[in-house]
């Protein structure tokens, strides 16, 4: 059977679906998405990609960002990050404070909120705001070959104005001395570069970049690009991270906005969007899709 009839059929079963999760609530202008959608993507080393669903339709990336933000932060300051954040799976909410508190400032990995907060504040060093979302624009753009991905200025503002525990993080990151900016810098730069808006079909094909396959965007060096994907698959999806290592056996990050990057070392990137979550924050129907994809082109780190 074709990649593209496997993704079809997925389609077929994943709409059919009546239990789709919950939408992310606490940033107000994702409140309203149409829970109903579902689009997915895989994206081959060289470029050639299949879709199905609403694969066109841009939606939030959130915390899929931070993928990209730490590929950047690693190239500016290489291993002195983990001097600021560590590299261990957390058990805890992506958003937890009590665990930030307990561990001295010293986030666990860079997915959780604090953890890419202070990724985020790496990545401004001496540049504004508007450079260094700039800059992290155009990587993406670059890594997708596809100019036509932007900010959503008005999720931003949403989640600014709501923002209150990503903002005691930021205070708690700060008197812990490791924030160098003012939190309001920080987070701003933070919730523009969570209001990045792509496609499943530009999330793949930007995340060919994570894929060490001959005929992708070298980006980054290879060894970089195994660690990112050793974070993904321990951390990326906060206190579900070993349910989805068991249950897709591949590298993911998940977003709030019910999109994951799933990456397949060596073969494709895959982009999924089902807007319902489950309880961690992470898309429901998304993690079954792709379950069912890895299952059905014996995809898997595991062997
Ligand atoms: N912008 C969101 C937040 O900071 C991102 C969280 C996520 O996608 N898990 O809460």
């Amino acid at each position: 059977m074709s990649v593209q009839e496997i993704l079809n059929q997925i389609h077929t079963s994943i709409s059919a679906r009546s239990d789709r999760g919950e939408v992310a609530t606490y940033i107000p202008e994702l409140a309203s998405v149409d829970p109903g959608h579902f689009g997915l993507a895989v994206a081959l080393a060289d470029g050639k990609h299949y879709t199905v669903g609403d694969a066109e339709i841009p939606f939030s990336i959130q915390s899929i960002s931070k993928v990209f933000t730490l590929a950047l932060a690693l190239g500016m300051v290489g291993d002195k990050l983990w001097e600021r954040v560590g590299r261990e799976p957390s058990g805890n909410a992506f958003n937890s404070i009590l665990q930030l508190e307990r561990e001295q400032g010293i986030p666990r990995n860079p997915f959780i909120n604090p953890g890419a907060i202070v990724v985020t504040d790496v990545i401004l060093a001496s540049s504004s705001p508007a450079e260094t979302l700039a800059e992290l624009v155009n990587f993406i753009r670059y890594a997708a070959d596809d100019g036509n991905i932007y900010i959503n200025e008005a999720v931003a503002l949403s989640e600014k104005t709501t923002g209150h525990r990503n903002f005691a993080l930021a205070h708690f990151l700060r008197s812990f001395n490791n924030l160098t900016h003012e939190p309001e810098l920080t987070l701003g730069t933070y919730f523009h570069q969570c209001a990045i808006e792509m496609s499943c079909r530009q999330l793949a094909l930007a995340g060919r970049f994570l894929i060490n396959a001959p005929g992708v965007p070298q980006l980054i060096s290879p060894d970089r690009v195994r660690r990112i994907n050793a974070l993904m698959i321990t951390c990326g999806h906060y206190d579900a991270s070993g349910d989805f290592a068991y249950k897709v056996g591949l590298p993911g990050k998940s977003g709030v906005g019910g999109g994951i990057l799933v990456i397949v070392p060596g073969k494709a990137a895959i982009a999924v969007w089902s807007p319902g979550l489950t309880a961690q924050g992470n898309s429901l129907l998304g993690t079954e899709a792709v379950q069912a994809l890895a299952q059905r082109m014996d995809w898997s780190v595991f062997g």
